[in-house]
């Protein structure tokens, strides 16, 4: 049901908006910090929380502000533990995040758009195209509760965040990069940014960009295949971002930052599992001084002609790269039984994993 509201959005507001908005309202300053850690710290879902401050301080932000909030609507656990959440926007979009469990690692996987403009071949949330990009406090709601949910699940903080779940974080940039100013804020979630992976599918303009603005967060790039005539085969963003412009944007990058910059490879059978791709793979690496090349396993969407490369071809793509001496790990598949791995987001509910929730049961 798609709400609509005159009111200003509080969480739009800064905090020296904030400020001037307490004094205006003839409150004391110290009311501005209170509010902040309501809506930033403690992840207030509504003024009705804020229990210290006076109901009528909270009945006039009641009357002035809208409060929007990305409503938990569904868990879904997979065997693995993988928790997918699928969450319901005030205009009645929905997107996923997802909660990712390995040894001693809690991962969210978040999403910075409902759907997605890029289209790469193999990925379900591609096939969605573009709804919408996320405002910045859709995208925190998300990081929030599946911080929550580690806490309730494993008795901890989240340890990493990726950028890696439904869109292109760099074509909703600034939304993007106020979200994480506030999932780093010490006054709010306080997460350190070295935590924090930004994934694109390689948007050289704005890889130029980030670097620009000296961020302090990791690079993932999707590179996928090493080639510009495979990888525009299944990326169509790679034939206007050609590899070799991506290469150029990627040292820039880390020429400025010295942030980390990793590569993320789905091993496609037949496609790009070959030895081949594994030299031409090399030779990208090579280029940069990259961290890690992640090879993940595919898990197939009815909507791509893809599969999964058998285990004997990966192993042979592995060791290949170890001879080479690339720094390379195998990302098993994780969630895929609730399509919550990578390239599966598209907002699909499996019945029997549905674990029933409410939103307040993971606050
Ligand atoms: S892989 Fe990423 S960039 Fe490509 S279509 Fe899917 S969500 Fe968009």
């Amino acid at each position: 049901m798609k709400q609509t509201s005159t009111r200003p959005n509080i969480r739009h507001l800064s905090l020296s908006d904030l400020q001037e908005y307490v004094v205006r309202a003839g409150q004391p300053a110290y009311r501005a910090r209170q509010l902040y850690g309501w809506l930033w710290q403690k992840h207030a879902l509504g003024f009705e929380e804020m229990s210290d401050l006076p109901k009528v301080f909270r009945e006039k932000l009641m009357a002035d502000f809208s409060f929007p909030v990305a409503k938990l609507e569904l868990l879904q656990q997979s065997r693995d533990g993988t928790v997918k959440c699928l969450f319901r926007l005030s205009d009645g979009k929905a997107v996923e995040g997802v909660l990712i469990p390995a040894g001693e690692r809690l991962t969210a996987c978040v999403s910075s758009q409902a759907g997605c403009s890029l289209g790469c071949t193999f990925c379900a949330t591609g096939h969605l195209g573009l709804q919408r990009n996320l405002m910045m406090d859709e995208i925190f709601d998300q990081v929030a509760f599946l911080n929550a949910l580690a806490m309730q699940q494993a008795g901890r903080r989240l340890t990493n965040i990726v950028f890696m779940g439904m869109g292109e974080p760099l074509l909703n940039y600034k939304q993007v990069m106020q979200a994480i100013e506030k999932i780093t804020d010490p006054h709010a979630l306080a997460f350190s940014p070295r935590r924090i992976t930004v994934s694109t599918a390689g948007i050289s303009k704005m890889i130029y960009r980030l670097a620009d603005d000296g961020v302090r967060f990791n690079l993932a790039i999707s590179l996928h295949a090493a080639t510009d005539e495979k990888r525009s085969q299944i990326m169509p963003i790679n034939q206007s971002n050609h590899l070799s412009s991506l290469m150029e944007a990627l040292a820039y990058f880390y020429q400025l930052t010295r942030n980390e910059i990793s590569i993320e490879y789905i091993l496609l059978n037949h496609f790009n599992d070959s030895l081949d791709d594994a030299k031409a793979l090399v030779k990208i690496y090579r280029k940069l001084p990259f961290k890690v090349v992640n090879l993940i396993e595919y898990n197939p969407v009815p909507s791509s002609p893809f599969s999964r490369a058998d285990s004997s071809t990966t192993d042979r793509f592995i060791a290949y790269l170890q001879q080479q001496r690339v720094n390379v790990r195998l990302r098993r598949s994780r969630g895929a039984d609730i399509d919550a791995a990578c390239g599966q987001l598209a907002n699909v509910v499996h019945a029997d994993a549905a674990l029933p929730t409410s939103h307040a049961d993971v606050h």
